[in-house]
């Protein structure tokens, strides 16, 4: 092998540069982690419930050492009108005693987990942008790549970890990986609204270290295709908006006024009265699934996290933190397997593509393949929260005139509803199988 400045290079140090840089180092190779931020977290952007057990497997104990929020322990689904809401509320004293789900604030958790890369033993340099990857010319249709360039300076490594984000610009620039499509995009805009720890307790009913999750949908994002999120920090709550690139494009919408729009909802503006504004950014986020996985490896280089297309988007559920974490795992193997063959081709590195594919990251994804067509489908942003409405207002609106069966209130909502029985059903199907 050629003289090199490091093994490798990680470009990111989000959750996916992180923990490969880390599990690199201490597997014995010299690593720099190089981030554009001049502090890590700082350009980066979650909702954030981290579903944290893939991280019990690197740092064990974690969970009482990191700068977590709180763990969740309750769900709440709901479904918005200007002036209703229908929710399903999920507690269940089986969640919330681990790391299976907690809220993080990115701006405190990544700085931490890149103190424990450099107590690893990896070198980590701060506020370097990096340009493009160092390529020579490779025996395929790709060229082999041999480092970064960031400004003036070249870093020579064996492999290059791009972990770079959903922009995935890296790969993009050598040709591994496609500019995703519109469709496969969203925008997230959060905020982070201060609130003294007593009023949020009152407020969301929570205790001690316990929080809730509030997943929202139709009104809470204007009928825009997306939903909504309110999590409970220990004194502050995160709420946003993830909205798909498309519909808010066709809908001529702009995201920062939706998220107004969810501020403004009676649901939303209650809990956050009299907040101060902390964080407020916005990161756009993959929704393709499955369908943007593509290539991750090339001769040189292993692509992870948000730039690999990782992050799954269940309805109920948004995923990229875990599946970041899962796809560092198996690249931090595979690339110290290559290491101690000599040999980092793509042939070397393919051991890659296939941990990913039997973890846990390559399962979901596929499991939930159908989830990204079933979420596209319009009246799940824009009728069903009416209709679920109406049919529980006839029910408890009670009057002195006779009542009528719940399923006939039922049938007849839908008779009158712009949605038709067939495309109910359709929906709950297609539902049943994507979720
Ligand atoms: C609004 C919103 C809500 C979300 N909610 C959740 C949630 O609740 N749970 C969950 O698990 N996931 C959630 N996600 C998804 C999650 O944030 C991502 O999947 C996750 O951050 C991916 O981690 P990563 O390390 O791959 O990329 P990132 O965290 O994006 O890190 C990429 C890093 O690369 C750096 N970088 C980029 N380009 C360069 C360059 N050229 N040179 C140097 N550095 C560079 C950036 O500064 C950044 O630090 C949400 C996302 C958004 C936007």
């Amino acid at each position: 092998m050629s003289d090199v400045d490091f093994d490798v290079a990680v470009v990111g140090a989000g959750p996916a540069g992180a923990v490969t840089a880390l599990l690199l180092a201490r597997a014995g190779r010299t690593v720099v982690l190089l981030d554009r931020g001049e502090r890590p977290g700082s350009k980066n952007l979650s909702g954030g419930v981290l579903y944290g057990r893939v991280l019990d497997t690197v740092l064990p104990g974690w969970l009482d050492e990191a700068p977590v929020e709180r763990t969740i322990g309750r769900n709440v689904v709901t479904l918005l009108t200007p002036t209703a809401s229908v929710g399903l509320d999920y507690r269940d004293a089986r969640l919330g005693e681990d790391s299976g789900a907690v809220s993080v604030l990115r701006s405190r958790l990544d700085p931490w987990l890149v103190e424990r890369c450099e107590e690893a033993g990896a070198m980590s340099m701060p506020g370097i942008l990096v340009d493009r990857l160092l390529t020579e010319p490779g025996t395929g249709a790709l060229p082999t790549v041999v480092g970064v360039r960031a400004g003036e300076d070249d870093l020579r490594c064996h492999v290059v970890v791009a972990a770079d984000g959903v922009n995935s610009f890296l790969a993009r620039g050598i040709g591994l990986r496609e500019a995703p499509a519109p469709a496969q995009l969203a925008v997230g805009v959060k905020a982070v609204i201060g609130l003294p720890r007593a009023t949020l307790e009152e407020r969301f009913g929570v205790t001690g270290r316990h929080g809730v999750a509030h997943a929202l949908v139709g009104d809470a994002t204007d009928q825009i295709a997306g939903g909504a999120f309110c999590y409970t920090n220990l004194d502050s709550v995160s709420v946003g908006v993830v909205l798909r690139l498309d519909d808010l494009v066709a809908r001529g919408a702009d995201s920062a006024g939706v998220l107004d729009h969810l501020l403004a909802h009676p649901f939303i503006a209650d809990l956050v009265r009299g907040g101060e504004l902390l964080e407020y950014g916005a990161h756009l986020v993959n929704e393709g699934g499955l369908g943007m996985l593509g290539r991750v490896h090339t001769d040189g280089l292993v692509v992870v996290g948000d730039a690999a297309g990782l992050t799954l988007n269940t309805g109920l559920t948004i995923r990229g933190m875990d599946l970041a974490i899962g796809s560092a795992i198996c690249a931090a193997r595979a690339v110290d397997e290559a290491l101690a063959t000599g040999d980092t081709s793509a042939l070397g590195l393919s051991a890659y593509r296939r941990l990913l594919d039997g973890s846990f990251v390559g399962r979901d994804l596929r499991t939930f393949a159908k989830a990204p067509a079933f979420l596209e489908r319009p009246r799940t942003y824009t009728r069903y929260a009416g209709l679920a409405a109406d049919v529980l207002h006839e029910e408890f609106a009670v009057s002195p005139t006779p009542r009528r069966p719940l399923r006939t209130v039922a049938l007849d909502t839908v008779r009158r509803s712009p949605v038709a029985l067939h495309e109910l059903a359709a929906d709950a199907w297609a539902g049943w199988r994507a979720l």
